[in-house]
């Protein structure tokens, strides 16, 4: 098929889709229980509609205003028929929760009541993620491993709200697969509560292969397909 895409993004995102495939494989997975999401932040919307034309469904976006506006961009547009499903990765302030579940599909980085409070009630449902931070600087955003449970459940009592699993990024300066680990050990405890909260959004361009390795469902992925983000935004 001709598309208008790039040949350089058509390479690299085939070159991850082989990685993700060879990774699932030497786990003994399903590379078919993976999803890739594109991360697109910084980028214009013109790249969202190349990757579109390769394929891409799924795309991931960290900050509201720019996502609000691309999504509002590529609407009633042909981009409309991709059926994009809309992932927002970022840090999320409690006042821009309600803007963010009116575009997005699902939110990764839900890591405090007072989120999800934001979150939660009437509306189109919204699948959530609770991020774990394995790093004791709350900057770095996600709950601590010890409050997993306890807001786990809170979740799951807030209408309007699906808990699909956990996420996390891997602490810097750490050994990723060790880190990834800790989470889906965190994801077999939590299961036994809440066994269909399976899914676990984990690995980025630096460390998919260990994520996979660890159970990941969702991998983020950035640079390694995009290319360098744009400095400025
Ligand atoms: C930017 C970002 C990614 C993608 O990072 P790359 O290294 O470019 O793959 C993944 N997850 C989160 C939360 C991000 O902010």
């Amino acid at each position: 098929m001709d598309t208008g895409a790039s040949p350089d993004l058509a390479e690299r995102l085939a070159g991850v889709a082989g990685r993700v495939a060879d990774a699932a494989r030497s786990a003994g997975r399903s590379p078919g229980d993976i999803t890739t999401i594109v991360v697109t932040k910084f980028h214009p919307v013109s790249l969202i509609r190349e990757l579109a034309e390769l394929g891409v469904t799924n795309f991931g976006e960290s900050r509201h205003q720019e996502a609000q506006a691309k999504v509002a961009e590529l609407a009633g547009t042909d981009f409309a028929s991709v059926g994009a499903t809309w992932h927002f990765i970022g840090q999320l302030q409690s006042k821009k929760a309600r803007h963010v579940r009116e575009y997005a599909d699902v939110i990764h980085a839900v890591d405090r009541e007072s989120l999800v409070a934001s979150l939660g009630g009437a509306g189109r449902p919204v699948d959530v993620f609770l991020q774990v931070n394995l790093t004791d600087d709350p900057d770095r955003g996600g709950a601590q491993p010890h409050d997993v449970q306890g807001l786990a459940a809170r979740i799951q009592s807030t209408p309007g709200l699906h808990l699909k699993g956990l996420m996390t990024v891997a602490p810097l300066g750490e050994e990723p697969r060790r880190a990834f680990a800790t989470v889906r050990a965190l994801s077999e405890t939590l299961r036994r509560d809440i066994p269909e909260a399976s899914a676990l959004s984990m690995g980025m361009s630096g460390d998919f292969e260990e994520a996979i390795a660890e159970g990941a469902t969702h991998l983020r992925i950035g640079t390694a397909i995009t290319g360098n983000r744009p400095t400025l935004g």
